[in-house]
């Protein structure tokens, strides 16, 4: 026989209401108007559970077990429940870490004419692969293949998933079961589970590593050709850099080196710059141009890094290999979609008038925008906050961007950022806006919480002051209480 329930306790358990008293309450049905029903349900059902887990644990004081099962505190938690339920689970959020191509929020935030062709090519039916003129099928690639040509120096042009999609799609069709060269340099890993000798080898290639870690020389790939090499990879160290005793081979010997010996070279330059990044003041980035220029046969990048756009992977380089490449059966399973390539078409269109693509692609002209600009946004935000919040304690303060991506670890970007110090420390302020109504997050350094506004588009600016006055209320509130 199971041990039978205490009788205090029984008293506590039929205190507890049905689902039927539940719905039948104001509050709960006034939520129903408001959030569909499964979610109610689900909350009231899971509100209920947890009410009698609490009610089963036993030692609880009457006050606490009268407290326990209090209707009012059952409608509130359900009523938040059905909330959290009923809202998308991938969300909008305002970034206001000043980290612009931000990997975990998504990267690059879309032009307004990237955001259009999207739309556009969602609602309805397109010419995603159908060629008005003749009336017979099409490729999809024909709506970015030339931009990217003419952008690239390139001969051919090539769109897929994501660069590792265009890293692995091109060492499994030029080097299936057989070696491929990288220096011991260039082994690295770019994020989460993406390491290049992983999708290397993933991809069927062999790595064949050359040189050492800090300094590999042409001779140390001259060396290595052997009858067994289908390939030359030379990748981009994106999220670190090497300094101090260091050597490594230029592009456009390791290319003259591929010719010599009549291999392929290919070149991920991951964050893919196509327009310099000097004149934003940040250290120059090697082009696709540059690479194309000094003879490389592929070149591989990202379409959602530095390019400003939706997520891609792209290729471009020689006809007779992007061709194997496009032929490759594993191609269809990188495929790009077509909501990508209409942001992308729409993006690299921009991209043909430099001046254009500063102004009108986020990523772009936050990273041009002068520090006095930023700061000039955060003093009138901290003025607003003043009025809005008395006890508020901010100031702006100077401070840095970041690039993200993994691209340019080194480079900082000057800023002028909102300090903001919460007289409850900076981790529950930080905290109380991460879990805000748009969500907002920020940086903490020591006893602050920094706010800056280069990441945030100025139609932001007033849901994110709102936001903020919340945060700092509801601290001062529990300051006081
Ligand atoms: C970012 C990066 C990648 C991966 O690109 P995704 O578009 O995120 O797949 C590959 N190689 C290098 C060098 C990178 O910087």
């Amino acid at each position: 026989m199971p041990n039978p329930i205490p009788p205090e306790m029984s008293a506590i358990l039929r205190l507890i209401p049905s689902v039927d008293e539940l719905l039948a309450t104001a509050r709960i049905r006034g939520l129903l108007t408001a959030q569909p029903r499964w979610a109610a349900l689900e909350a009231i059902r899971e509100v209920l559970a947890e009410c009698r887990r609490g009610a089963l644990a036993g030692d609880l004081t009457p006050e606490a077990a009268r407290a326990l099962v209090a209707p009012a505190a059952l409608e509130v938690a359900v009523e938040a429940a059905a909330v959290r339920k009923a809202r998308p689970s991938l969300r909008a959020v305002i970034n206001a870490s000043g980290v612009v191509l931000h990997t975990n929020l998504g990267r690059a935030p879309l032009a307004e004419a990237a955001l259009a062709a999207i739309e556009a090519a969602a609602r309805g039916y397109s010419t995603l692969e159908f060629d008005l003129t003749t009336g017979a099928r099409g490729s999809r690639q024909v709506h970015v293949e030339d931009l990217l040509c003419a952008l690239t120096g390139a001969e051919a042009a090539f769109a897929v998933n994501n660069n590792a999609a265009a890293v692995f799609l091109g060492v499994n069709t030029l080097a299936n079961g057989r070696e491929v060269l990288i220096s011991r340099g260039e082994l690295v890993e770019i994020g989460d589970s993406f390491r290049i000798p992983d999708v290397m080898t993933g991809a069927g290639g062999r790595l064949r590593e050359v040189g050492t870690t800090n300094r590999t020389h042409l001779k140390d790939y001259e060396d290595a050709v052997g009858p067994e090499t289908a390939l030359i990879l030379k990748v981009h160290r994106s999220n670190f850099q090497l300094m101090g005793f260091t050597a490594e081979v230029e592009t456009a010997d390791l290319a003259a080196l591929g010719k010599r010996r009549g291999l392929p070279t290919m070149e991920d330059l991951g964050s893919g710059a196509l327009l310099d990044l000097s004149l934003f003041g940040l250290p120059r980035e090697p082009l696709a141009a540059d690479a194309i220029r000094a003879g490389v046969d592929l070149v591989t990048f990202s379409g959602d890094k530095l390019l400003g756009g939706p997520q891609a992977g792209i290729v471009v380089g020689r006809r007779d290999l992007v061709t194997r490449l496009r032929r490759n059966p594993l191609a269809r399973a990188v495929r790009i979609d077509k909501l990508c390539l209409a942001g992308l078409e729409a993006t690299l269109r921009l991209l043909r008038d430099p001046e254009r693509a500063r102004q009108e692609i986020p990523a772009l002209a936050m990273l041009g925008l002068p520090s006095a600009a930023v700061g000039a946004r955060a003093e009138a935000l901290a003025e607003a906050l003043r009025t809005a919040v008395p006890d508020v304690s901010c100031a702006v303060e100077d401070g840095t961007s970041e690039v993200g991506g993994g691209a340019l670890p080194l480079a900082s970007i000057p800023t002028r950022v909102l300090a903001l110090r919460g007289g409850e420390g900076p981790g529950l302020l930080e905290e109380r806006l991460r879990l805000g109504e748009p969500p907002v997050l920020v940086r903490v350094k020591e006893d602050r919480v920094l706010v800056d506004l280069r990441t945030v588009s100025p139609s932001e600016d007033a849901p994110l002051r709102e936001a903020l006055a919340t945060a700092l209320r509801a601290g001062s509130a529990r300051r006081v209480a």
